[in-house]
């Protein structure tokens, strides 16, 4: 980072801190959220503490953090609940959204969710569920002997192929840079069904998001079809009701069209999160819902996205 972004950097950090501190931008969003409701979807992958993760995720102090401080301010729900209830309530919503299913969701948050009595939709790609596997981007992630920019090539490659074409070239890449896949822990893989059954009472909703994270208008209509339709079908079968909610993988614009929404109403689903920034708005095609991501941010730098979120034009 160039020397001025990085002063730049710590003076939004220190302002950020006085004005949290002193109370300033706290009054600030307590107003917002009563004069100008806004419902935010907010955006998780994996929870990690004090850097012990094989992958990168957000640490669980400041999830914590994150989570006392939303449910200060907003209404919490699910996102199943949300698209049925509450999307033209006068209340600002926040819902929290886990992509992918990792073991994490059980360990690190559930007992937080718990605690704070916060509900939750969890995203399944269920074909790892079901094999104890992780999901093929992170297997590239595994990848240590290449440089950033190579694996984005080699991502941005993969996700134009079939699965079987796709899953031929990972083993291929995997044995060449000799990843030894029987050395992830288990507390770095995917949730089992035993742990999402227990979860599936207790507050927390479960959306669907491919069998084999396919990226889906990659893939021609009959896999994608068969991606939406089995992993909706998967955890149905599990859990014993409806799912009425997806996540597109990968989540942006390029990731999804009009034939995957349309693949989507006919299966039933009534809404699609992306990972396209932003919040949710009057009139929103609830096939492509925009998220927000707090990433490792603390409450004082919550606070004051937050209130920028609320203040761009519905
Ligand atoms: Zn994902």
């Amino acid at each position: 980072m160039p020397r001025i972004m990085k002063i730049a950097n710590l003076l939004k950090i220190i302002l950020a801190a006085f004005l949290y501190y002193t109370g300033i931008s706290q009054l600030i969003l307590s107003i917002l959220v009563r004069i100008k409701p806004t419902h935010l979807i907010l955006m998780y992958h994996r929870i990690n503490s004090d850097n012990n993760g094989i992958f990168e995720g957000v640490n669980i102090a400041i999830f914590k953090e994150q989570i006392k401080l939303l449910k200060k301010y907003f209404m919490m729900t699910t996102l199943s609940e949300f698209i049925y209830s509450n999307v033209n309530s006068r209340n600002s919503y926040a819902i929290i959204t886990f992509d992918d299913g990792y073991k994490d969701v059980y360990s690190r948050v559930f007992p937080v969710l718990k605690e704070h009595s916060v509900p939750a939709t969890v995203f399944l790609a269920t074909g790892a569920v079901d094999n104890n596997d992780v999901i093929w981007t992170d297997k590239l992630n595994l990848i240590k002997s290449i440089d950033e920019s190579m694996r984005i090539n080699i991502k941005n490659r993969l996700k134009r192929l079939t699965n079987t074409a796709k899953d031929k070239e990972l083993v291929s890449l995997l044995l060449k840079y000799k990843v030894d896949l029987s050395s992830i822990p288990e507390s770095e893989k995917m949730l089992s069904w035993e742990e999402v059954l227990s979860m599936a009472g207790e507050g927390i909703d479960f959306g669907a998001h491919t069998v084999n994270h396919s990226i889906l208008s990659k893939v021609n209509k009959e896999e994608a079809r068969k991606e939406i339709v089995d992993s909706k079908r998967r955890i149905e079968f599990i859990i014993d009701r409806p799912i009425a909610t997806f996540c597109y993988p990968n989540g942006q614009p390029e990731d999804f069209d009009e034939s995957t929404k349309q693949i989507l109403k006919q299966s039933g689903f009534k809404c699609a999160v992306t990972a396209i920034e932003g919040k949710v708005k009057k009139g929103d095609d609830y096939f492509s819902l925009r998220r927000i991501s707090l990433a490792n941010r603390p409450p004082s730098l919550v606070v004051l996205k937050l209130i920028k979120e609320m203040l761009k034009d519905a």
